[in-house]
């Protein structure tokens, strides 16, 4: 058993140093033009979209920009347009499962239009939330802002990481995570559930052992 925990914590490390040596790509260098146009369409919006979420596509655009993870060969430059010709067109879905049927628990898609080994067109689509026990959760600013950030990678040409730290890693675009005061809680209300059947068991075997013992 102690060898095994010691095996494990031995060979983590190696994985992030292997996987930065051979980062998954879809392509290495997408576009073929500089700046990449990016609309993004604030106008035909779903009912539960915040309109502080276009500030978090900005941050992530920045991000980027900035150099992002430090896995893109090249440094891209955006420019922000007002027209739904551009490279990169960014719009905000009610419910990412039911009106484009992604898997569940996806927040994000981006589908890239690759023509001659180059991106011609890509198309980001965000969730805003998700709906749970008929009531609706939306997308906090942080979540939106890491759900941007690692779909606008995959329109760089990045595809998943399996490092966890790395902003590419799948649960970027997923729904567990993003809403921090849900899961706080979350964890609480199974605290209070466990501590109620601790409770129930301790208070049934007082009573069997109270009635054996009669
Ligand atoms: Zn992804």
């Amino acid at each position: 058993m102690l060898f095994l925990l010691l095996l494990t914590v031995l060979i983590l490390p190696i994985f992030p140093a292997a996987s930065e040596f051979n980062y998954p790509r879809i392509l290495d260098h997408p576009w073929d033009h500089s700046p990449i146009t990016v609309y993004i369409d604030n106008k035909s919006v779903p009912p539960h979209y915040i309109p502080t979420y276009y500030t978090q596509v900005q941050k992530a655009l920045n991000y980027w920009a900035e150099g992002g993870n430090g896995k893109l060969d090249y440094t891209p430059v955006f420019e922000v347009v007002d027209s739904e010709k551009a490279d990169i067109r960014i719009r905000w879905v009610e419910n990412l499962q039911k009106d484009q049927g992604a898997p569940s628990r996806v927040a994000g898609d981006t589908i890239p239009f690759i023509v001659n080994g180059r991106f011609i067109r890509v198309d980001i689509m965000l969730g805003v939330g998700y709906s749970q026990w008929g009531e609706w959760v939306s997308y906090s600013d942080i979540a939106m802002l890491a759900i941007a950030e690692h779909e606008l990678g995959h329109a760089l040409g990045l595809d998943h990481s399996n490092d966890k730290q790395d902003i590419m890693y799948p649960t970027n675009e997923q729904i567990n995570n993003t809403n921090p005061i849900l899961s706080k809680y979350g964890s609480l209300l199974l605290f209070a559930v466990y501590a109620v059947l601790a409770i129930v068991v301790f208070l049934s075997v007082s009573y069997i052992l109270r009635r054996v013992t009669k």
